[in-house]
């Protein structure tokens, strides 16, 4: 049992720091207070002592510096059954501090505030208080430390029925909880400081997850019904990602559902320079893309590529849903929805399809930065007990990007067409081949292990679903390893071709193009997807 002879005082947040002083009081412990704290206890008639008297030092740079003193810190940490401890303190004239009371500047509800500056949230980091919880909460076997308003009362019980001792019991606790608050203050200062520059601008790439993600919600169930889910954010997530996603009606949202709506919104999300499109996807591909001169015709033309595949499907507009586009999505079978906006009439078109998940995401405020375009800055995928860390897929070609390889040259309607559908293979899982042609997509081969059948797969899909391939221009997301490839989507009706290039066998792979009358592009860049 240790029995408090002395204790220092020194909070912010003064709930319930009076009937603690008073209890100290009434059991005869010394207390010494910092300049705020140590009047409200004068005001009160509790006896008391200035920590500025008690070092002989006063408080200083705008309480920058006020408990950083040997005499503080050593009577914290000296320890009372070492002999050395005990003749060094006495030697300097360092009496023992047996209670710690300390709760810090209010750090995390200063940088709530909607208008906190950043040299507000720099001179609300607490300095002396959390450096003297760590001494009071590491010497946890002679002292007790109290951080939090939220203790006082069990503590004062305690020590009322010990005749103001503390049992190690409760002094370790209370040094666990010391060491998870100063963690957490910590936390709070390293991730907020983590989303700025030294000019006080946001940083391009905000600390997006500092390791740590926020809950948004648990899932029923995982990619399978056997499996338990949850759904996290970044702790800093970008503009107009789907973790800011306002669901407006429908069923919950399950684990597949947002895992497909995300490759929707990121989909379309890309076209927003190019104009109103529609991206529908299926098993996480892309089973129609296109643009249109409305939100009615880039659905319909988006539709059109794989109607077999578009049932069920997530379905994703880059601009506000009308009633014209929102009647013709409601014929179909729909998972969810997505759209930066809606117009009242297109609402109360799927009021009556109550299971259709309706979600309104706002779109990225648009700007240099890569954070106000909306971009992550990494990808993160689980392997085995690790996980792989990337930085995201961000880059962007234009047409001055691009190599002409072939004789023939592109017209420009080509060459608008080829970075659509490289554009759209992007975002369709390797090996990816997308046959395009006026801004939409006729055929999608997506996921297959060698290069060639996804040519064929997409070219059986502009079959199945009637679109003819005669003129059409094709992306590959990776180079073509050998010519058999571009054999076949000539043999298609393909006209055009965009890939990166770099095989070992480009001659051939040029050749072949040059043989068979094709215009080829190349754009130096891949985009795997896996
Ligand atoms: P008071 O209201 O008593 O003037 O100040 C109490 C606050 O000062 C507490 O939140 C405490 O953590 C903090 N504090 C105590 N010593 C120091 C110090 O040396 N430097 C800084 N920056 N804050 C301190």
């Amino acid at each position: 049992m240790a029995v408090i002879k002395r204790a220092l005082i020194s909070v912010s947040d003064k709930t319930g720091i009076i009937e603690l002083a008073q209890a100290l009081n009434a059991l005869g412990v010394e207390i010494l207070s910092t300049g705020g704290t140590a009047k409200l206890f004068r005001e009160q008639q509790i006896p008391v002592i200035e920590v500025s008297d008690y070092t002989g030092f006063p408080e200083m740079l705008d309480g920058r510096v006020k408990t950083l003193h040997p005499k503080v810190h050593g009577g914290l940490l000296g320890r009372r059954e070492l002999p050395e401890h005990v003749a060094a303190m006495q030697q300097a004239g360092i009496p023992n501090i047996d209670l710690l009371v300390v709760n810090l500047y209010p750090f995390e509800a200063t940088v709530a505030k909607a208008d906190c500056t950043l040299e507000q949230a720099i001179e609300n980091i607490d300095i002396g208080g959390p450096a003297m919880v760590r001494s009071a909460a590491k010497n946890w076997r002679d002292v007790a430390v109290l951080t939090d308003a939220s203790q006082y009362a069990e503590f004062i019980t305690e020590l009322k029925s010990t005749s103001g001792a503390t049992s190690q019991a409760t002094r370790f606790a209370l040094s666990v909880a010391a060491f998870n608050r100063i963690s957490n203050y910590d936390a709070a200062i390293s991730d907020y400081l983590s989303s700025y520059k030294p000019d006080g601008s946001r940083a391009d790439f905000p600390g997006q997850t500092n390791g740590r993600f926020v809950k948004l919600q648990d899932l029923r169930y995982g990619e399978n019904p056997h499996q338990q889910a949850a759904f996290y954010r970044d702790l800093h997530p970008a503009p107009g990602s789907l973790v800011s996603a306002q669901q407006l009606q429908g069923k919950e949202l399950s684990y597949n559902n947002i895992a497909d709506a995300d490759a929707a919104w990121e989909a379309v999300k890309s076209f927003d320079s190019a104009g109103t499109a529609c991206v529908i996807v299926k098993h996480a591909n892309p089973c129609g893309v296109a643009l249109g001169s409305s939100p009615l015709e880039a659905y319909s033309k988006a539709f059109q590529t794989d109607p077999t595949s578009a049932f069920g499907g997530i379905i994703a507009f880059n601009r506000t849903l009308d009633a014209a586009a929102a009647e013709a999505v409601s014929r179909q079978f729909v998972e969810v929805l997505i759209a930066p906006d809606y117009t009242p009439e297109a609402l109360a078109i799927f009021k009556a399809k109550a299971n259709v998940r309706v979600l309104k995401i706002a779109l990225p405020p648009g700007g240099d930065t890569p954070w106000a375009q909306g971009r992550n800055s990494h990808d993160i995928k689980r392997v085995g007990s690790g996980i792989l860390i990337q930085t995201a897929d961000n880059h962007e070609i234009s047409v001055t990007d691009l190599k002409i390889v072939s004789q023939k040259q592109p017209t420009p309607q080509q060459l608008e067409d080829l970075l659509f559908a490289w554009r759209v293979a992007k975002y369709v899982k390797s090996n990816a081949i997308v046959f395009c042609g006026n801004g939409m997509t006729l055929g999608v081969g997506a996921g297959q292990m060698s290069r060639v059948d996804s040519t064929r797969i997409a070219a059986i899909k502009a079959q199945n679903a009637n679109l003819s391939l005669q003129g059409s221009v094709v992306a590959s997301d990776a180079f073509f390893p050998f010519r058999d490839g571009i054999d076949v989507l000539a043999e298609a009706g393909a006209a055009a071709v965009i890939h990166p290039g770099g095989s070992m066998r480009d001659e051939e792979v040029i050749n072949a193009a040059n043989e068979r009358g094709l215009v080829m592009v190349l754009t130096g860049i891949r985009h795997f997807r896996h």
